[in-house]
């Protein structure tokens, strides 16, 4: 591969972005045999050359302008939207996989679990009614906690769940086989898993096959009492549905960190509704530091042997 001598690499944003700048310093830094200049500052030059761009939700139409384009790479790794707005492309899409990124995020599957699993939730209403009530402790291990998705986030939170003394379970696509975790797979899989889990998880990416599939079926097959701790995609869980099991009393919780329209508006159930914890998409958030390293690495390895890193299966859709 002779791409050497093509230097200059695009970062591309949406438009009004405001850490551009910002990211294009990190990549710079992590890059510096390379130019990464903003979509808007290339040259006509560089517009024709350019092989690679670095993207943030980058508008389609900024993309079909660099005709030589082979690859994106995403500084973040949910891609649903990329994978919708590029449809039927040859352009290759290369993901953020972050081994930083899966540990923010199993911190915060931790934390939210840590959360429900000491019942803060009850302890506030109870304080609110000024009632001095022990409840009865629950160990770890009388607990479990299943996880939708046991890709890069989902193994890394189910693996530091393990280490707190939780049972495990986790549900793919493809059979798994990970140490000390019960796996199940595909739709086959699914009610068994649910019907003995006290903690779901959602870290599935947002795809034909996952949209709406948390709905009222699925969530009728968790145990009365069981909660709900989305950090994927809002719309993997059908709201409405949602809203039926919290107010029946079917589901105790739900922590919810993504939603179909963000910010979450003003007027939607989930901000006043006692049973839910509204987080604003902040579990986990792209480290612009060592997610430029992993950029960095993926693109010198592509400058130095053609090699592209895994691309994502647009047809699967993640
Ligand atoms: P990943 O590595 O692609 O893993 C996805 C997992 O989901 C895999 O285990 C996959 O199964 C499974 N899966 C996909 N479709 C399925 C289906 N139809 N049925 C059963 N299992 C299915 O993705 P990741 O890096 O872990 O990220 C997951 C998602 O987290 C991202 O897509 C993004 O939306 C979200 N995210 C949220 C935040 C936040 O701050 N809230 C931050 C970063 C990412 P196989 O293993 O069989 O392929």
């Amino acid at each position: 591969m002779s791409s050497k001598s093509m230097t200059v690499i695009p970062f591309i944003a949406a438009h009004g972005y405001p850490h551009t700048q910002a990211w294009i310093a990190a990549l710079q830094l992590a890059l510096p045999d390379e130019h990464i200049v903003a979509f808007d500052e290339l040259t006509e030059e560089a517009r024709a050359a350019c092989q690679v761009a670095i993207v943030a939700n980058p508008d389609p139409a900024d993309l079909k302008q660099l005709p030589q384009l082979v690859w994106i790479h995403s500084v973040w790794a949910g891609v649903e939207r990329l994978v919708a707005d590029l449809g039927n492309t040859d352009l290759k899409i290369v993901r953020l996989v972050d081994p930083q990124l899966a540990s923010t995020m199993a911190e915060a599957v931790l934390a939210w679990t840590l959360y429900l699993h000491r019942e803060i939730p009850a302890y506030a209403r109870q304080q609110a009614q000024k009632l001095w009530q022990a409840r009865d402790y629950v160990r770890p291990e009388e607990r479990t906690i299943s996880l939708l998705g046991l890709g890069a986030l989902g193994e890394a939170a189910a693996n530091r769940l393990l280490q707190s003394g939780f049972k495990v379970c986790g549900w793919s696509r493809k059979p798994k086989t990970i140490a000390n975790i019960e796996c199940f797979t595909g739709e086959h899989g699914l009610p068994a898993m649910l019907a003995k889990t006290d903690i779901l998880v959602c870290l599935l990416p947002l795809t034909t096959d996952t949209k709406g599939l948390i709905n009222a079926q699925m969530l009728a097959g968790l145990p009365t009492g069981a909660s709900l701790i989305n950090f994927a995609r809002g719309a993997i869980v059908n709201a409405a549905d949602l809203h039926v099991v919290l107010d029946n009393g079917h589901l105790a919780h739900a922590v919810l960190d993504v939603f179909e329209t963000e910010p979450l508006p003003v007027a939607d159930w989930q901000w006043q509704h006692p049973q839910v914890s509204v987080l604003p998409h902040c579990a986990a958030p792209t480290d612009r530091t060592t997610a430029s390293r992993i950029v960095a690495e993926n693109i010198r390895r592509y400058r130095d042997t053609g090699e592209l890193p895994q691309t994502v299966d647009v047809a699967r859709g993640y």
